[in-house]
């Protein structure tokens, strides 16, 4: 489809705006709405209904009754299959909706939200649907005349709090092992980006998901998430985002009810680079690492830490790469492939880190001006700091868009020591045809995810998530079930035989 094409489709697109609650889109208790901009024009797309305390405790209600009165939780195992699988295929049926909501609502390019965010949605239901009939619980060693059985069961009522920048992909992480294991849930999405998580919504509710178990409450962070975090009827908070707020969800958890959590939180990920790198295939992973889906990813590869020797050759492949492979433009142009930025806020802060960077003594390499203003979208061009040195806050701090600090170095343990000079650990890469070298890197960087040679490879049978203030807890991957579930003990001791 051509941009004419997606922009006639959007003109039509029905967008919901209510929260769901027990089964059916409502307004907010208090009558209020925001309005939803799109980031690609600044245009409205919606107001949306802005969730409060009491939206949360009745989303909350209608989570307990559901699973109070095992309407979802159970259910035989092939049933809850089956209804996972339907959503799966419901989303695939919607592909072309779900993208185009995606693409309005947070500015990411229309090719990677149909490729990318929306089918990658999809096959996480049907990757934790696979689980429910043929995961078996434990029976432990005992006395002859006793069972000690080890159940997995679910923890009750779960929150999801997620952020803007993966809308779909984030939120069907937390949803699917958790629906999987039988809990209920209220999702609260990131105020930038409610759409695709409030037509999900419907779309669980037409595959079969009862009434109660799947509750979306959109709203601001401080008066609906906070509620939530600090619910006392809420079992585990799963929390995706800054490290900022990640901390107040421990907090709210220790101020209420000692709910569990989960946190994935921020990340300033190092490519490190070493002189006898391929610098071809280095460059290749820097620049998709970092300019894919605008530098707003998590584990954006944004600092490159690179022997000094091959520093010089190595930018200008990443800038050869950019502009030959991730060109800038209108998101819903079917070859953009570097959109906007969700918001005017976040424009002025990578704008302003930007200069920063300059203010502290970096070079300005590449890149760093605003454009396609005219547009009345918020787009920042791909940017390369060079000569930062690791007291910099550029080098330090998460800017979360398409900036890249550089970082030479002399030897190999000067890198090591760059690459772990962070507070997060979300996920790091090492460039090296050595593969001795290879080996003790990817074992000393504190990271959850350790690229060789490559970058942003992943599947949802790996899994996902930070050491240090990157958080803890992991989403995909079989490890993602355990954390929303409780192992249970039961003991039984039976008589024996009369005759024994
Ligand atoms: P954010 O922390 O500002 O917001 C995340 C969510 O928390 C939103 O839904 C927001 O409304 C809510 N929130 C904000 N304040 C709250 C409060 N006081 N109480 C309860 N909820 C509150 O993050 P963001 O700007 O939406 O997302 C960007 C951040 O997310 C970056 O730091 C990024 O690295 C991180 N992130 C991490 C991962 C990961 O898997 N580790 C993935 C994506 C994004």
């Amino acid at each position: 489809m051509t941009k004419i094409d997606w922009q006639e489709r959007a003109a039509t697109l029905s967008i919901e705006g209510r929260a769901f609650i027990n089964g059916a889109y409502c307004e907010a208790a208090s009558g209020k709405r925001f309005a939803k901009h799109s980031p690609i024009d600044g245009r409205p797309l919606v107001d949306v209904a802005e969730g409060g305390a009491e939206d949360i405790d009745r989303a909350v209600a209608a989570a307990r009754a559901a699973f109070a009165d095992g309407r979802w939780r159970n259910q035989d195992p092939a049933q809850r299959k089956a209804v996972l699988l339907k959503l799966a295929a419901l989303m695939r049926e919607h592909t072309e909706e779900l993208a185009l909501l995606e693409t309005l609502d947070v500015g990411k390019v229309i090719g990677n939200s149909l490729a990318v965010d929306a089918p990658f949605a999809a096959n996480c239901f049907q990757y934790y649907a696979e689980f429910a009939d043929k995961s078996v619980d434990e029976i432990a060693p005992t006395r002859p005349d006793e069972v000690a059985l080890i159940r997995r069961t679910p923890l009750g009522v779960v929150g999801a709090i997620v952020p803007w920048n993966y809308p779909l992909i984030i939120t069907a992480w937390k949803l699917a092992p958790a629906l999987l294991v039988g809990n209920s849930l209220v999702l609260k999405p990131a105020e930038q980006s409610p759409l695709t998580a409030l037509r999900l919504a419907a779309l669980a509710k037409e595959a079969g998901l009862p009434d109660g178990v799947l509750n979306v409450v959109p709203g601001f962070g401080e008066a609906a998430g906070k509620p939530l975090a600090l619910h006392p009827d809420v079992d585990m908070i799963s929390f995706t985002g800054s490290t900022e707020v990640g901390k107040l969800m421990l907090r709210y958890a220790g101020e209420s009810n000692l709910k569990r959590v989960s946190l994935e939180c921020g990340g300033k990920s190092p490519h490190v680079v070493l002189a006898d790198a391929d610098l071809d295939a280095a460059a290749s992973g820097i620049a998709w690492g970092i300019y894919y889906n605008q530098g707003e990813t998590c584990h954006a590869g944004s600092r490159v830490i690179v022997h000094d020797s091959v520093r010089a050759a190595l930018i200008e492949k990443i800038i050869a790469v950019t502009e030959a492979q991730i060109p800038l433009g209108p998101p819903l142009e079917t070859a953009s492939q570097f959109g906007a930025l969700i918001d005017e806020n976040h424009l002025n802060r990578v704008l302003s880190y930007i200069a920063l960077g300059q203010a502290e003594g970096a070079k300005l390499a590449y890149g760093g001006q605003r454009v396609m203003q005219d547009s009345g979208g918020y787009y920042v061009q791909a940017t390369i700091l060079d000569g930062v040195t690791r007291g910099m806050r550029v080098f330090q701090e998460e800017i979360f868009g398409p900036v890249l600090t550089v970082t030479s170095v002399q030897s190999e343990e000067e890198a090591l020591a760059a690459a772990n000079d962070s507070i997060y650990g979300l996920a790091a890469a090492v460039w090296t045809k050595d593969m001795d070298a290879a080996h003790r890197l990817s074992r000393d960087i504190h990271a959850g995810t350790v690229w060789v040679n490559s970058f942003d490879r992943s599947s949802l049978a790996t899994p996902f998530g930070g050491f240090k203030q990157s958080g803890f807890g992991r989403d995909r991957s079989p490890h993602a079930i355990d954390k929303y579930a409780d192992l249970k003990t039961i003991w039984t001791a039976y008589r024996g035989r009369a005759s024994a």
